[in-house]
């Protein structure tokens, strides 16, 4: 049986920060995914040379701790500035991206991390003064601590499978935590683009949300193109045939884009972003043992949101195991 002081539930930018936050604390922390992946929403991925990022498209930073780690990553040659502003955009942030991929800054944060990438947690059940995760395939991990940061309708499923019932307000509000759906299409093209630069556009109306050029941002060695559906098409589209729902897309994009389409896959994000979120930027279920929930959907919709929730997360642990 594998044993851990905390153990962390998701590789996302929540989950990462908290376990490198704890293990700076001192902690012996394992992070578990159910993917085989690293970065949950932040997500990449390559397809011949074309390489796509298809889920968080770049990270603003606002709070001085999310900050100083994009000066980090950007010193360390790992994130860059792709664009600051757009046009008519009043906000003018920078907008960073990994160099080679938005899973970079995931990558980054999980090379001094113990990580099992392809373990999906089943249920969690208290033994004490401790917690025992059960593993779908078959393993036990205890753990002093456990941090979750799946979408909440995941984590809420987990907690009725695992037998824990929530007290009525607690459950009222994660149950009041909803997200938007995403249909993202991945498109190798046989030309460039005519989209200009920077190479990101984003649409108010109609079945798109976003429009991003992957080699003009300058991460696919080949002209490539992520299309992400907004948030009705994506909900009206969900139960059709995702080729048809991509296509629609496709057709859509077809003359901003303006070079012929090699191939197309389609991805499906049932929880994309939270569209409201908790008041808190995390949520204690258990004080002994601790069983802490952290996410964008705490810390607000984004990847600093996330990574907010995961540190914030960290530290009320601290506090907790040693008073
Ligand atoms: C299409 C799209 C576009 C976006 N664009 C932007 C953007 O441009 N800028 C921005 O800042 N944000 C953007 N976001 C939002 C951003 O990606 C998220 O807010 C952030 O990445 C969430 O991080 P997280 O750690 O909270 O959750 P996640 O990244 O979802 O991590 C949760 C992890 O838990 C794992 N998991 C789930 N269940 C289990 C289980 N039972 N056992 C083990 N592991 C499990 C999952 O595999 C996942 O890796 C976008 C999101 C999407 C989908």
């Amino acid at each position: 049986m594998l044993s851990t002081d905390i153990l962390i539930v998701g590789a996302g930018l929540a989950g990462l920060a908290a376990a490198s936050s704890l293990k700076h604390r001192g902690y012996d922390t394992l992070v578990i995914d159910k993917s085989r992946k690293i970065g949950g929403r932040l997500a990449s991925k390559r397809i011949g040379r074309a390489q796509f990022d298809y889920g968080a498209q770049f990270m603003t930073a606002r709070e001085p701790l999310f900050l100083s780690l994009m000066d980090e990553c950007e010193s360390r040659g790992l994130l860059k500035q792709w664009f600051s502003s757009r046009q008519g955009d009043k906000q003018i942030h920078p907008r960073w991206c990994g160099i080679s991929a938005m899973t970079d800054i995931a990558e980054y944060l999980a090379s001094s991390l113990q990580l099992r990438p392809g373990y999906q947690m089943a249920a969690i059940k208290r033994a004490s003064n401790s917690w025992s995760a059960h593993i779908c395939s078959g393993e036990i991990i205890k753990a002093q601590a456990v941090v979750l940061t799946q979408p909440v309708p995941q984590i809420l499923d987990l907690l009725k499978d695992s037998g824990i019932t929530l007290p009525v307000n607690i459950a009222r509000r994660l149950t009041g935590i909803k997200y938007e759906k995403c249909l993202a299409v991945l498109a190798t093209l046989n030309d460039r683009s005519k989209i200009g630069p920077p190479g990101g556009v984003k649409f108010t109306n109609g079945p798109i949300s976003w429009l991003a050029d992957n080699y003009l941002k300058g991460i696919s060695q080949v002209p490539a193109v992520t299309i992400h559906g907004a948030p009705h098409f994506s909900e009206d589209h969900w139960h059709s045939d995702r080729q048809e729902s991509g296509g629609l897309l496709v057709e859509a994009a077809k003359s901003l884009i303006g070079a012929g389409i090699s191939e197309f896959h389609v991805h499906g994000w049932r929880y994309a972003k939270p569209v409201r979120v908790d008041q808190d930027r995390y949520l204690v279920i258990s004080l002994m043992p601790p069983l802490i929930l952290a996410g964008d959907a705490f810390g607000g919709p984004r990847v600093e949101g996330a990574a907010m929730s995961g540190w914030r997360a960290a530290a009320a642990l601290e506090h907790m195991l040693r008073p």
